[in-house]
């Protein structure tokens, strides 16, 4: 491709529920958008199991199944799926230029939904129990903890926030912290403290997770005594932190201190034709249900950026 007249109307990055949803939008416009599905298509839900707040489902459907459905029904549009990793972008020119794989797009729009993904321990034993008790998203899987015991790790905002959360379904809750003071907020902190169900560890490392099909318990490393033990437990929560799939457009759009796309307006980013849809930019909600809100939002967005330049 070496002009605009080969570009296509839009490129979108990421196919989690805000790629997905762009897609199923833009193409509903007429405007054969391209998806870059990324190396893990379907994104972050694909990695749970039961959801449940995912409106339109009376019972759970699971988060791979759901991906799968938004998939079809982009694909029943005639959505075009590129699969892998877009390595490489260039904002500065007009057509915006993609490369993923082999093939180098042009693109009179981008949606970037390129989301976000979880700090992980790193844990012998960690990923192999995502989903059958270790997770990253309280709001998501707090209901499977009723009358249950779990752990959280973490001393920020989102482990005080997870904590809380936990709290209204779980008998207890315990923060285990690598140092002695928490980095969250005092609000955040003072609110998990005075919370009956919610205990902290402090100094104390996580160093595995223990458990066959269901987590069982963990073993836990107090730095300052020395002093190690098994801790039986339900469940664990990692909230160390997220990190937003952002590093390749770094230096060409705005982000923020902690790589979050910035938002110029609506949904466009600070190049005008690049759009942003979802937890690349979205540190507050993070929901499956918003991301795809979000898709929708740039997809409109993009359509109407197109009429406007492009007729
Ligand atoms: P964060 O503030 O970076 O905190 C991460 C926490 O995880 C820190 O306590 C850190 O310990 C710990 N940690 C990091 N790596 C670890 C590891 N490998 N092993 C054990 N512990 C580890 O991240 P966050 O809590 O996700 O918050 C991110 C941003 O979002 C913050 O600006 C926060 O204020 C904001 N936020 C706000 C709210 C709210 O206001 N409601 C809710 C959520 C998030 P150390 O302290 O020892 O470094």
């Amino acid at each position: 491709m070496t002009d605009e007249s080969d570009s296509h109307n839009i490129v979108i990055l990421g196919s989690g529920a805000a790629g997905l949803t762009a897609s199923i939008y833009a193409a509903r416009a007429a405007l054969r958008p391209v998806v870059v599905g990324g190396s893990q298509h379907g994104g972050q839900l694909t990695l749970t199991s039961d959801v449940e707040n995912f409106p339109g489902f009376e019972h759970a459907i699971q988060g791979p199944d759901l991906m799968e459905a938004m998939r079809k029904q982009a694909e029943r549009f005639e959505v075009e799926f590129l699969s892998g990793d877009a390595t490489s972008v260039d904002f500065r020119r007009r057509p915006f230029q993609v490369v993923a794989g082999e093939e180098t797009l042009l693109a009179r729009a981008v949606i970037i939904a390129t989301g976000a993904g979880t700090n992980w321990l790193g844990l012998p034993n960690e990923q192999r129990l995502i989903g059958h008790g270790v997770s990253s998203c309280a709001p998501c899987d707090a209901f499977f903890f009723r009358g249950k015991e779990v752990a959280v790790v973490g001393g920020g905002d989102s482990a005080m926030e997870e904590a809380l959360f936990l709290a209204k379904f779980a008998t207890k809750v315990t923060i285990i912290h690598r140092r002695d003071s928490f980095r969250a907020s005092k609000i955040m902190a003072d609110r998990a403290r005075r919370n009956e169900k919610i205990s902290v560890r402090w100094n104390t490392v996580v160093e595995d997770v223990a458990g066959n099909g269901q987590v069982t318990g963990l073993r836990l490393h107090d730095v300052v005594s020395g002093r190690k033990e098994i801790f039986k437990t339900d469940g664990l929560f990692v909230a160390i932190g997220h990190h937003p799939n952002t590093e390749l457009f770094r230096g060409q759009i705005e982000l923020d201190a902690n790589g979050y796309i910035v938002l110029d307006h609506h949904t466009m980013t600070t190049v005008d034709g690049v759009f942003a849809a979802g937890d690349c930019h979205d540190h507050r909600y993070r929901q499956a249900v918003t991301a795809a809100g979000y898709g929708c939002m740039a997809a409109m967005d993009a359509e109407k950026y197109l009429e406007a330049r492009h007729g």
